[in-house]
This record gives C-alpha cells, sequence and structure tokens, in this order.
C-alpha cells in the first residue's frame, strides 16, 4: 500500500498516465476516481467509498473481485516458473492444461487454440490466421473482412478496423484496405429497407450483399460479436446467426466470432453463439477467461483450420508469435478461474440470477426516459430516447446517459455508458441483495435525471 497522499496520486497521474481513450479534462470531470479495492461485486475506492461494479470491470471481472484463490494460483505458478518462452520446440505445463480445457469446453469442432494477451490482439490473430488460411489454399485474394456498424473488436490496426465505430478510427489514418462494414441486427434502429423481410433476414442479408458485391473470391471473413457488447448490447434476433452461418457456408467464407465479453458464461451459455446452434471457425475470447486477474486471451481454430496449419512443411511456419503467448502464470490463473465457473455453476446462475436483472430491465424499460431495455443472461442495457413514442435520441446524443451514470456513480453504483446507452453486465457472483441495491440506484438516478431534462429535452 501506498503511503502517498489521494491529492498526489491524481497529481502523479495526471503528470505521467496516459489512459485508455485519453481526455484530460474528461479524466477530471468524471474523478479521477482511485480504486483501491474489491469483494466480489463490489468496489471500494481510496477514500473507502463502496460502488456496485455493474460492469465487471470492463465485462470481465466474472468470478468477482478479490479471489484468493487465483492470487495463490498465480503466487505457485510464478515461484515455480514465472514465464518462459513457448516459441515453436518448448511449451509449459499450465498452457498444455489449458489448450486441453478449452479444447473441452469449446464449442464441439474447435479444438485448438493460440493464446494472446488480451482481445485486441486475439482479432488480430483471428483476422490474420483467416487470410493465412485461404492462401494456403491458394486462394491468394480472400482477404477482405466483412463486420457490423457499432461493432467493437478492440484497437490494433486490424480489430479497429473491423471496428464498427469511426470514433476508433479518426486521427489514426490511414485506413487499412480490405475492411467492409454492413448494418448490425439492431431491431430498434435498424435503417435498411425491410422489403417484407424481418431485421434478422435484411441484416443477414446485408451481409450476404457485401459479399456479392466485393465478389466472394475476395472475402476471407466475416466477424462478428454474438451480442454486441460496447456498441450498446445489440442483441440480435433469432433468425440471424443461422441465416450469416449458412451464408458463410454458401461463398466460402470464415465465420469469426468474437466472443470476448459473451465467452465463459456471460450470456447463460458458455458461448454466446450457442444460443442459436451456430459453430463458428474461429472464434476470439479473452476477458472471462481469467476474469481479468491477468491479462489472457486465445483464438481458437476449427479443426479445419488448425488441420491446414499442423500440415505445413518445412520451412514453412504460421509466422505469427508473441513473447507472452502460452504465458505459465496467465494460464495458471486461468485453470483456477475457470473451476471457479464451473464449481459454482456460474453459467447456470447467470441464468438464474440473470433472469431477475432481465426482469428489472424490463421494469425499468417503462421509466419515460427509456425507449427499451434488452438483455440476455447477464448483459443488459437500457437505451435512452427523447421520446417513446418515435425513439427519437437526445439531442446532443450520449449526454444523458452520461449524466445518469455519473449521478449512479455519486450514488455508488458504476455503469458504463455508450452513446445513449446504459450498459450493464455485473460479476456473475453478484449478490440477489447487490442486484435489488443496483437496480434501486438505477431508477432513482433515472428519476433524478429526469426530473431535470423532463419532457424538455
Ligand atoms: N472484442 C470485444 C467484443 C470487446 O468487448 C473488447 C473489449 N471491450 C475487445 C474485443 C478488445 O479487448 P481488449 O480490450 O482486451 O483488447
Amino acid at each position: 500500500m501506498t503511503n502517498l497522499a489521494p491529492s498526489t496520486l491524481v497529481e502523479l497521474d495526471l503528470a505521467h498516465l496516459i489512459h485508455p481513450q485519453h481526455n484530460r479534462t474528461m479524466h477530471l470531470d468524471f474523478g479521477p476516481v482511485i480504486i483501491t479495492e474489491g469483494r466480489g461485486a463490489v468496489l471500494k475506492d481510496i477514500d473507502g467509498k463502496r460502488y456496485i461494479d455493474g460492469l465487471a470491470g470492463l465485462w470481465n471481472v466474472t468470478v468477482g473481485h478479490g479471489r484468493a484463490e487465483l492470487a495463490n494460483a498465480a503466487a505457485e505458478q510464478m515461484k515455480k516458473l514465472a514465464y518462459f518462452s513457448a516459441y515453436t520446440g518448448m511449451t509449459n505445463i499450465p498452457a498444455i492444461e489449458l489448450a486441453a480445457k478449452m479444447a473441452e469446453i469449446g464449442p464441439a469442432n474447435l479444438n485448438a487454440i493460440y493464446f494472446t494477451t488480451g482481445g485486441a490482439e486475439s482479432n488480430e490473430s483471428a483476422i490474420k490466421t483467416a487470410r493465412f488460411y485461404w492462401k494456403q489454399l491458394g486462394y491468394s485474394d480472400k482477404t477482405s473482412i466483412i463486420s457490423r456498424r457499432f461493432a467493437y473488436h478492440g484497437v490494433t490496426t486490424a480489430a479497429a478496423q473491423a471496428t464498427g465505430m469511426p470514433a476508433f478510427w479518426k486521427g489514426f489514418e490511414p485506413h487499412p484496405p480490405g475492411f467492409i462494414h454492413v448494418a448490425p441486427p439492431y431491431p430498434l434502429r435498424f435503417t435498411d429497407p425491410l422489403n417484407g423481410r424481418t431485421v434478422g433476414e435484411a441484416a443477414a442479408d446485408a451481409i450476404e450483399q457485401a459479399i456479392l458485391a466485393e465478389g466472394p473470391e475476395h472475402v476471407a471473413a466475416m466477424i462478428g460479436e454474438p451480442i454486441m457488447g460496447a456498441g450498446g448490447v445489440i442483441i440480435p434476433p433469432d433468425d440471424y446467426w443461422p441465416r450469416v452461418r449458412a451464408l458463410c457456408d454458401k461463398y466460402d467464407v470464415l465465420l469469426i466470432a468474437d466472443e470476448i465479453i459473451t465467452g465463459f458464461g456471460r450470456t447463460g451459455q458458455m458461448w454466446g453463439l450457442a444460443h442459436w446452434n451456430v459453430l463458428p471457425d474461429l472464434m476470439a475470447v479473452a476477458k472471462g477467461i481469467t476474469s481479468g486477474y491477468l491479462p489472457l486471451g486465445g483464438v481458437m481454430m476449427s479443426d479445419k483450420i488448425a488441420g491446414v496449419i499442423n500440415s505445413l512443411e518445412k520451412p514453412a511456419q504460421w509466422m505469427h508469435a508473441a513473447t507472452y503467448s502460452a504465458h505459465p502464470t496467465c494460464c495458471a490463473v486461468a485453470l483456477a478461474n475457470l473451476d471457479i465457473i464451473e464449481r459454482e455453476g456460474l453459467v447456470e446462475r447467470a441464468n438464474t440470477v440473470g433472469a431477475r436483472m432481465q426482469a428489472h430491465i424490463r421494469r425499468l424499460a417503462e421509466h419515460p426516459l427509456v425507449g427499451e431495455g434488452r438483455g440476455m443472461g447477464m448483459v443488459g442495457a437500457l437505451e435512452l430516447v427523447k421520446d417513446k413514442t418515435t425513439n427519437a435520441l437526445f439531442d446532443p446524443e450520449g449526454k444523458t446517459a452520461a449524466r445518469i451514470r455519473d449521478v449512479a456513480q455519486g450514488k455508488g453504483l458504476i455503469l458504463r455508458a455508450v452513446r445513449d446507452i446504459l450498459c450493464i453486465a455485473p460479476p456473475l457472483v453478484i449478490h440477489e441483495s447487490e442486484l435489488e441495491e443496483m437496480f434501486d440506484i438505477l431508477a432513482t438516478s433515472l428519476d433524478i435525471v429526469y426530473a431535470e431534462v423532463g419532457t424538455s429535452a
């Protein structure tokens, strides 16, 4: 523990720390809050103020904060062997065991994994692997990647370009070529003409149109989050993913599932796509694999893709790598974390406690500020509207949700606001009393902001 005063820590932070999505003024407006402790779904800041963690860190602290068991798993592995390279020719026990575990719990056709250190690197690896795969089969022009508007896939070059939010591209141009964005399956705000189709059909058809416009011989993969997270918890209609899978099969396009938020039980199934019985060709994971206790991610590969990589003949190699791939300590913590998820039945809990959470969301959807409440398992959102009959957005967009987030934070609930959407994804271990408290704070915060903006907004 530090002996520096909070004010000194903030001064040093401002002087030396560049934050994710950095903006100094916003950092100051927001606090900055120095979080020092966590237990389960509850956090404490440096002044001793208590918060409910309504977003499980950044959608990742699945088993909750303060698990000594995970600290012990890390300490034991570090004392034995904290790190060694896993480059071809070398391997380590936790990485082998974790790879085997992932093959056991992963989708049936995915039995091999390359480990990364986080989400963006997992998607980056998946995109590169899709292109590599087609090249091995002789299709050297099959390189384009289709993704959806409002998708979030991370900030490395390819992952950021697959991300469907232009704010993440601005200032970082030139854009890498070969990325196409199509309409997301977003029933509340679907803008393409339906022409008698359901939103799910029309959104899947947007992918087909993009494949045909590009030429199937140029398209390597479609990447998508089973439920879009950072774009505002967008839940696809049930007819979307099966149709996307069929289209990918029809045109020989690989399907990359970005299960970075949805994986490891968040939605009430181990994998998001399992809700629709869809199997991907590549699957990116991160976040919940260690519940955030150490940085780790991975890309799982279908038997077909791993088969191609495994049959490369010397001197050809899949020349993708990282110092920390298959990091022994991160893998040991992941194994201990997956053990907790299984032992405590957290995937089932995402259904049972999730049902209560979704009931609260439906109740708050009646609030005059809320246009739609949606969710699945233990991820959900409230989308705010200026007018409940037209679902018109507030002007300027985003301010109202940010205001509610700030009021809630003042009352001890940490949430995330995206555009005019409040996102909710607490640790799967949240106590039912804390869940009630969370929605009480949220309801009060909505009322307070409604009294401020009223109908005049
Ligand atoms: N994909 C999804 C669906 C995500 O939610 C995130 C992180 N919010 C990422 C990728 C990127 O992960 P990371 O921040 O670990 O690079």
